[in-house]
């Protein structure tokens, strides 16, 4: 899709907030551990190349990604860095691996088995271990120490980093993290010793488990200001939200008390009501659940009326304003401030999916000055 740029509705990333969230992490790390700023989905859909090259002035040493176009794109935009691929990637494209210097994760014994056989020129691994998450990883003492012997007798393939990842370090109990903990400690065991990279945190394990056992903290969510826990854990540094989302009236007018606002008529007037159209809608990731949602006008909040159609919505008002007026999604509009947290609990999800919703109809653009 191509962005729509002559039309009033955009993302606006303060770049400042993603230099200050990298910033307040890295200053609680040692000077052993590293921050790799993972920007995969488009940096949570607040553009992977800009978040990339912010984060890395503010100390990020390399950058994570969910699969080889992720990472082809950060190559083609001249970013140096480490780039690590999380999932899995075809051995089919090694050639293209190899030449843009991708690191890739191993995801399974039957991939590095794969590997093995087909390697011509050196290649770095980061050895991913199923400690408790059931996605991608070895799983099982067996599979690890197969994967030791490849290790120890392929010089081609650069065993640079070990690592697992916890489906519950945003949460208050503790009971299967320490589950996961006890079996990443066996994996060490095994294949730990002398490799670079040993990496178990995401922001929520390097927010609340002091990034357990690890020289490597893969920063995704708190570095766009998000609490990857929602509600449920407290921000140890208050985070800032990068992302504002926003738009301006493009249309007003008063309507008599008991007209309809919307499809199939959901909402009656209940008396002479300002109604406004806003240009945005369910097809830029404004997703009908909305509706009722409040957003911000010269600083006072207004609900969306009437279901979210696709391009546009409408929302009331308490008096005229004039097309052109600014409204606020996300973001901070004089007093008042709308959280992504706050939609996302609104239509019943987590921040991430709320941002990464975001289409690519909105334009991104970029502020600060870092
Ligand atoms: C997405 C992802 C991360 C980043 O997680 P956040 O919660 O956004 O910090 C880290 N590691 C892996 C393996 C991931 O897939």
């Amino acid at each position: 899709m191509t962005p729509s740029n002559f039309r009033p509705s955009r993302v606006v990333v303060d770049l400042d907030a993603i230099s200050y969230n990298v910033k307040e992490e890295i200053n609680r790390l040692n000077k052993k551990q590293e921050l790799f700023a993972v920007v995969k989905a488009n940096g949570y859909g607040h553009g992977a190349v800009e978040v990339a090259q912010i984060a890395i002035k503010a100390g990020a040493t390399g950058l994570c990604v969910s699969n080889l176009d992720e990472a082809l794109e950060l190559r083609k935009a001249g970013i140096k860095v480490p780039v690590l691929v999380l999932s899995y990637v075809s051995l089919a494209y090694l050639p293209i691996v190899i030449d843009n210097n991708i690191t890739l994760a191993a995801p399974s014994l039957e991939w590095l088995e794969e590997l093995d056989q087909v390697i011509e020129e050196p290649v770095k691994i980061h050895l991913k271990i199923d400690s408790g998450m059931g996605r991608i990883g070895l799983y099982g003492k067996e599979s690890m120490e197969a994967a030791k012997k490849i290790l120890d007798n392929n010089e081609l393939i650069i065993f640079e980093g070990l690592f697992t990842h916890f489906a519950t370090a945003d949460s208050k109990s503790l009971e299967h993290f320490n589950v996961q903990q006890s079996r990443f400690l066996e994996a060490l065991e095994i294949l730990g010793e002398g490799v670079k990279y040993i990496h178990t945190a995401n922001s929520a394990t390097a927010l609340w488990h002091d990034a357990w056992e690890s020289n490597l903290v893969r920063f995704g969510d708190a570095m766009y200001g998000m609490n990857p826990s929602g509600r449920e854990l407290e921000e140890p540094y208050p985070l800032k939200q990068a992302l504002t989302l926003e738009t301006e009236v493009i249309h007003i007018k008063e309507l008599n008390k008991g007209e309809k606002v919307g499809y199939g008529a959901t909402y009656e007037t209940k008396g002479k009501e300002w109604v406004a159209t806003l240009p945005i809608g369910y097809a830029d990731g404004l997703i009908r659940r909305f509706q009722g949602y409040e957003v911000i006008v010269n600083g006072k909040k207004y609900p969306i009326i009437g279901r979210v159609c696709m391009d546009q919505c409408m929302i009331r008002l308490d008096e005229k304003v004039p097309v052109g007026t600014k409204v606020t999604i996300f973001g901070q509009n004089q007093h008042e401030f709308n959280s992504v947290q706050s939609g996302a609990e609104y239509v019943g999800t987590i921040n991430y999916e709320v941002t990464c919703g975001l289409t690519d109809r909105l334009p991104r653009m970029y502020v600060g000055t870092n």
